[in-house]
């Protein structure tokens, strides 16, 4: 256990952490990113990435990979950890972290991005690493010549449907309205790709099997009728909540839990801000992250600064 003193501290190493932590290190403040996995966030498990300005085709991980080793050629330094809670000490922000770590800082940015919703229906937990997944990459190769399901219909849903018609026999989206909500160009590649299939207006009630998934229990919410589908695998991308609990202050949030904070970035806690999939916004891309990020440096600079100006 040590204590050690930083300018800034960012919790969390997806897109919009590691921009900010790229920029606070350029503007020579001491900085730190805790992570608790690889840095990268969303983007590392993300097979193809392919509406980020200069890349018109670039793998998630080796961007990812890219701004690590970017952001590290500034000083930034980056730890494997995990953040418990952050808290205010007068002028000083207090991270924790599971390794028993103490981090004092004058600014903390958050960009702790989200987890993948849940369906929350009978044998989903039962079957998760046996056929229910979250994670394309991760585990799509197992399912090779099999009927693969895909519940959602955002951008997440169809364009890992897409990718895993690299394995399964076919990929069946299931949808809970007539119409998708991913973007016009993503649903128009999918249209036309003919290892994929919908069924409309339906939700999964159950996921089935012995050892492992077996079928899913469906039912129309149009009709009513209910169905089996035989799979052999179901991923699910509902979209995700955000991470947004591990201040001990009361942040401002949405509805959603979804961090508020003003064009500077900042929270309603002083010299605490936000970027990233974690902040309420209307859009959650790569490109806000890395925008997000980079106001969140700069405003935690200024932030410092002016404290700076105060004691002097
Ligand atoms: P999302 O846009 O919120 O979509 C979630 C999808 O899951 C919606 O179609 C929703 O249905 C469905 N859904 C939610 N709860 C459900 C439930 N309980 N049962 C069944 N279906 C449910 O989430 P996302 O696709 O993860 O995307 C998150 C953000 O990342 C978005 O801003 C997206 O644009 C961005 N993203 C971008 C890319 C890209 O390539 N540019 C890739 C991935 C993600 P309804 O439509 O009926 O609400």
């Amino acid at each position: 256990m040590a204590e050690k003193e930083y300018d800034i501290v960012i919790v969390g190493g997806g897109p919009g952490g590691l921009t900010a932590g790229l920029y606070g290190s350029r503007a020579n403040m001491k900085t730190v990113l805790i992570e608790k996995y690889m840095p990268g966030g969303q983007i590392a498990n993300t097979e193809e990435v392919e509406d980020y300005p200069g890349f018109e085709h670039i793998s998630g991980s080796e961007l990812a990979m890219k701004m690590t080793e970017h952001a590290k050629k500034f000083g930034l330094e980056i730890v494997s950890d995990e953040v418990t809670e952050v808290y205010c000490d007068g002028d000083d922000r207090i991270v924790t972290t599971a390794s028993g770590d103490i981090y004092r800082a004058k600014a903390v940015i958050l960009s702790t991005g989200g987890s993948p919703n849940k369906l929350n229906v009978p044998g989903e937990q039962e079957f998760t690493g046996k056929g229910v997944s979250y994670c394309a990459i991760c585990d799509g190769n197992f399912f090779k010549d099999q009927v693969i399901a895909m519940a959602g219909g955002g951008d997440a849903a169809v364009e890992e449907a897409m990718y895993l018609t690299k394995f399964g026999s076919k990929v069946i989206i299931i949808h809970r309205r007539d119409q998708l909500r991913a973007q016009k160009v993503i649903q128009d590649r999918a249209f036309r790709n003919p290892k994929l299939e919908f069924i409309w207006d339906t939700i999964i009630e159950t996921v089935n099997g012995d050892d492992k998934v077996k079928s899913l229990g469906l039912k129309n919410v149009k009709t009513g009728e209910k169905s089996i589908l035989d799979v052999g695998a179901i991923f699910v991308f509902i979209g995700f909540v955000p991470n947004s609990n591990i201040v001990r202050e009361t942040l401002d949030k949405d509805a959603g839990g979804y961090i508020l904070t003003n064009s500077h970035m900042q929270t309603s806690v002083k010299g605490i801000y936000a970027c990233g999939d974690v902040r309420a916004q209307l859009v959650r891309q790569i490109t806000n992250a890395v925008g997000d990020g980079t106001t969140a440096a700069m405003a935690s600079e200024k932030y410092i600064e002016s404290l700076h100006d105060k004691s002097s």
